[in-house]
């Protein structure tokens, strides 16, 4: 019975009437809306909703998306017209709650929307992903005030916010962090330098990690505390843009803090609370990381797949070479186990498990088939495929920060194996 309550709610239609949905079931062997029923599966076909959001987003991004990426990519000016068009469809913050003007979505749905966005470019995607990164520990930590306020503020406009994390001394090791709040009456005072910052220069508001604590003995999980800072904050210096490899029309920055005044209502939960919520909120943005990685790679075998089938060697389409078959073969095999990986990580999310073990599966795994599912596009498109004027060349690029940001290939890792083990250790 509880299976098959959780894959009801796994389809989208969160219902807690379980025998009505049982007895449909038994009866015509389908369910409410007519999907048929699959026991013991976390994949259902997607309910009429979630197909309709996938359809927008794959509309939106074959559309409007892919004409203009080679040039955002070329310029690596901010894509904010597709942003704004992107909030105008409601393929933007999908997370914010209801009670804050939001759409209140799950994980799986932001998946099935990322995914879409990034087949047209994971550039406009990683800009559009880093506002759900940086609202996600107000969404779990905040309280309804300063949830309203700031999340309500997103869906009044299309505005951006950021998650103000790693600094020029630290990125995978997040305790390294030197940045410092020290409270002085009802304010805190900010002191410290930020690094890698998406959406860094057109934020309207920062969560920001800082070290709350200054006697080095504190343990990790008291020292670091979680705030909410208006990014025009006298004594925030914003720095230049940085030019990266791929992704490149995301915007990318170092920030200055330089005793910047955070009133106190501006803590998330507590003092001392905020390395856990900057943890926690990884849970529910890597799946959507590794659906935008999934999004990269099926547009990679699609380009390849049907340059492929136009270029002749030899007196034959080149796809009639097995070795190109077969490297397409193994690139269809990759994009589906990845696909499988982001959905169950948001499946375990959305039904109220603790989904640490299945994100970090995805998000490693969708961002190393993604470097080489590019890679082979590339090698299928020959010399065209080292070139501009070819998209595969692009995706190859992109490809790459899939492995470093939100948790390195490495780190993902070290969380599978302690989540894997621990399971032997009870
Ligand atoms: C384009 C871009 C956007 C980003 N966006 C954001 C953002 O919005 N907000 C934010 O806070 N940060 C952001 N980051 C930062 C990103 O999360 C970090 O770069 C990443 O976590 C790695 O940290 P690092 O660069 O300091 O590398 P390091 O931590 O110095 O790691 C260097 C290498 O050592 C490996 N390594 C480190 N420790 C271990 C270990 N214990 N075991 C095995 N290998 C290890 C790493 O895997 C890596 O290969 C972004 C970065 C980039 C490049």
């Amino acid at each position: 019975m509880s299976v098959l309550r959780a894959a009801w709610v796994s389809g989208g239609v969160r219902s807690e009437a379980c025998i009505l949905p049982f007895l449909l079931v038994l009866t015509t062997g389908k369910m409410k809306d007519n999907r048929e029923f699959v026991p013991f599966s976390f994949f259902l076909a997607l309910s009429d909703e979630q197909k309709e959001f996938q359809a927008t987003a794959r509309k939106f991004a074959r559309e409007e998306v892919i004409p203009v990426a080679a040039e955002y990519d070329k310029t690596g000016e901010y894509p904010f017209p597709l942003i704004k068009r992107a909030w105008e469809l409601g393929l933007i913050n999908l997370h914010i709650p209801e009670s804050c003007g939001g759409l209140g979505l799950g994980s799986f749905e932001t998946c099935l929307v990322t995914e879409e966005i990034a087949y047209g470019c994971t550039g406009v995607q990683t800009a559009i992903e880093a506002n759900s990164l940086g609202q996600m520990p107000l969404i779990i930590a905040g309280n309804d005030q300063q949830k309203k306020k700031y999340l309500g503020r997103l869906t009044e406009q299309p505005l951006m916010c950021a998650y103000c994390v790693t600094e020029p001394i630290a990125g995978s090791d997040v305790a390294g962090i030197k940045t410092k709040a020290e409270k002085k009456g009802d304010e805190y005072v900010i002191n410290g330098q930020k690094m890698w910052i998406t959406n860094g220069g057109k934020a309207n508001w920062y969560f920001l990690l800082a070290r709350t604590s200054p006697d080095p003995k504190t343990p990790v999980s008291k020292a670091f505390t979680g705030f909410i800072v208006e990014a025009d904050s006298p004594g925030i210096q914003i720095g230049r843009k940085e030019i990266n490899m791929g992704q490149r029309c995301s915007d990318t920055r170092g920030i200055v803090f330089e005793d910047v005044r955070v009133p106190k209502e501006n803590v998330l939960l507590a003092e001392g609370a905020g390395f856990k919520i900057a943890m926690e909120a990884f849970d529910k943005t890597r799946p959507p990381v590794a659906a935008g990685a999934v999004g990269l790679s099926q547009r990679a075998l699609d380009e390849a797949t049907k340059y492929a089938l136009e270029r002749k060697t030899f007196g034959k389409a080149i796809v009639e070479h097995q070795a190109v078959s077969f490297m397409l073969a193994e690139m269809a095999m990759k994009v589906e186990l990845a696909r499988m990986a982001y959905q169950r990580a948001a499946w375990e999310v959305d039904v109220g498990h603790k989904n640490t073990y299945y994100a970090s599966i995805a998000k490693a795994f969708a961002g190393d088939i993604a470097n080489q599912v590019a890679a082979d596009a590339v090698q299928i498109f020959g010399g065209n495929g080292f070139n501009t004027e070819y998209p595969v060349e692009k995706l190859m690029r992109d490809a790459k920060i899939y492995q470093i940001y939100e948790g390195t290939a490495q780190i993902q890792r070290i969380v599978i194996a302690r989540e894997h083990v621990s399971k032997f250790m009870v």
